[in-house]
C-alpha cells in the first residue's frame, strides 16, 4: 500500500487560528515531557512503564490538574504519548537514543488522527477551532490517514497522509531493467546506455547575468534606492534560475524513474567537491540533495530500485573493459583510454557503465 503525504501551507491564519496551533503545539510538547518524567519516575520505581499506562494517569488527573488541554484537539495529548512509546521502542532495540525532553520552538507539531479533521476543496476542519483555509487542495485521490501541524520560521502548514488505491503514475511499457548514471560536469548526467542529458542552456547565460548584477551591485551605496533597486532584480533572477534548474532535474528524473527498473547512482561526495572550485559549480548548478530527494519520492510512486554506490567507488579511473584501475585520471581528460587493453570511450560514459555494475552487484 503506498502513503504518500502532501504537506500544505496554511493561507493566512488568523491571530485566533495561530493562538490555536501554538496552544496545540504546547500541549502535545506538555504531555510528551510529562510522559517522559512519568516514565522514568515508574521505571525507577521498580515498575514497568508502557505508553497506554503512562497515558491513563495522564487522562485520569488531566480534569483538575491540566483542564487548559480541553482548549484543543484531544489528538495533541493522545498522540504525543503514542510518539514516546515510539521513541522507547527506538531506543530498546538499539535504532535511537533515549528520548529527550521537548523544547519549545524547536520542531512544534501536533497530530489529528483522521476522524479529528475533514477537508473539503482548499480548507479543512480542526476540532475546537473550525474551518481554516489552505494555500491548495490535496493533490492525492485515497483515504486520508492523518494531518500534521507544524510551523517552519513565521509559517504554518498541514501535512496530510494519504493512502493510494492505485499507484497515480503509468510505467511505460518498454521500460528495461537497469541504468548506470554519470552526474557530470560537462553534461547534466550520462546514462550507461549511452545516452547523455544536457543541462538547461539558458542557465549559463543567467548565470553570467547574475554575476554581473552582483558585482554592480557591490558598486553601489548601502541603503541607496539603485541599491535596493538592484537587490531585488537579483532576487528575481535567483527564483528564476532556481525554478529553471528545479525543471531540469525534475524532467531527468522522470526519465529515469519511467524508463528504467533499477536506476545506480554515485553518492557524491559533494563536500570534498566542493573544495574543487571548477567540480563545486557544477554541483551546486545541479543540485544534488535536490536529485537525490526527487528520486527518492518518485521511486516510490513508481516503484523503482535506487541503488546508492559508495562515494570512494573508483567509477571513472576502472576500465569497463577489462576492470583494469589508473592510478591517475585527470579531470580534464575527456577521453578513457586503457593502457592494458587498449580500449578508447567517452569518460561519463564508462563512468556510468561501471556504475551500473557496481549498483547491481551491490543489489545482488
Ligand atoms: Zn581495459
Amino acid at each position: 500500500m503506498l502513503v504518500l503525504s502532501h504537506k500544505i501551507q496554511i493561507k493566512n491564519p488568523t491571530v485566533k487560528q495561530e493562538r490555536y496551533f501554538r496552544q496545540a503545539c504546547g500541549t502535545s510538547r506538555f504531555a510528551y515531557n510529562w510522559g517522559l518524567a512519568e516514565w522514568k519516575r515508574q521505571y525507577e520505581a521498580g515498575l514497568k512503564p508502557t505508553a497506554f499506562k503512562i497515558k491513563k494517569a495522564f487522562n485520569a488527573i488531566k480534569p483538575v490538574d491540566f483542564p487548559w488541554v480541553f482548549n484543543v484537539t484531544k489528538c495533541a495529548a493522545e498522540q504525543a504519548f503514542a510518539n514516546l512509546g515510539t521513541a522507547f521502542k527506538h531506543f530498546f532495540n538499539g535504532s535511537g537514543q533515549y528520548p529527550q525532553f521537548k523544547k519549545k520552538g524547536r520542531r512544534d507539531s501536533f497530530y489529528l488522527s483522521n476522524d479529528q479533521f475533514k477537508t473539503e476543496g482548499n480548507r479543512i476542519k480542526i476540532p475546537k477551532l473550525g474551518w481554516v483555509k489552505l494555500t491548495e487542495s490535496i493533490r492525492f485521490e485515497g483515504k486520508i490517514l492523518s494531518a500534521t501541524v507544524s510551523s517552519n520560521a513565521d509559517k504554518w502548514f498541514i501535512s496530510i497522509s494519504v493512502q493510494l488505491k492505485t499507484s497515480p503514475v503509468k510505467i511505460s511499457e518498454n521500460q528495461t531493467d537497469v541504468v548506470g548514471v554519470d552526474l557530470g560536469v560537462k553534461s547534466l548526467a550520462t546514462l550507461s546506455n549511452g545516452e547523455t542529458i544536457e543541462g538547461q542552456k539558458p542557465l549559463k547565460k543567467l548565470s553570467r547575468r547574475l554575476a554581473r548584477l552582483q558585482r554592480k551591485q557591490a558598486s553601489l551605496t548601502k541603503g541607496s534606492k539603485r541599491n535596493d533597486r538592484q537587490k531585488l532584480k537579483i532576487s528575481k533572477l535567483h527564483y528564476r534560475i532556481k525554478a529553471i534548474r528545479q525543471d531540469g532535474l525534475h524532467k531527468l528524473t522522470h526519465h529515469l524513474c519511467q524508463d528504467f527498473k533499477i536506476i545506480c547512482l554515485e553518492d557524491l561526495n559533494v563536500k570534498g567537491m566542493m573544495k574543487n572550485s571548477r567540480l563545486a559549480k557544477a554541483i551546486s548548478d545541479m543540485g544534488f540533495y535536490e536529485l537525490k530527494r526527487q528520486l527518492g519520492y518518485k521511486a516510490g510512486l513508481y516503484g523503482n530500485w535506487i541503488s546508492i554506490i559508495d562515494k570512494w567507488f573508483p567509477s571513472s579511473k576502472t576500465c569497463s573493459n577489462c576492470g583494469d584501475k589508473k592510478e591517475l585520471f585527470k579531470l580534464s581528460e575527456r577521453v578513457y583510454h586503457c593502457e592494458t587493453c587498449g580500449y578508447e570511450m567517452d569518460r561519463d560514459l564508462n563512468a556510468a557503465i561501471n556504475i551500473e555494475r557496481e549498483g547491481i552487484r551491490l543489489l545482488a
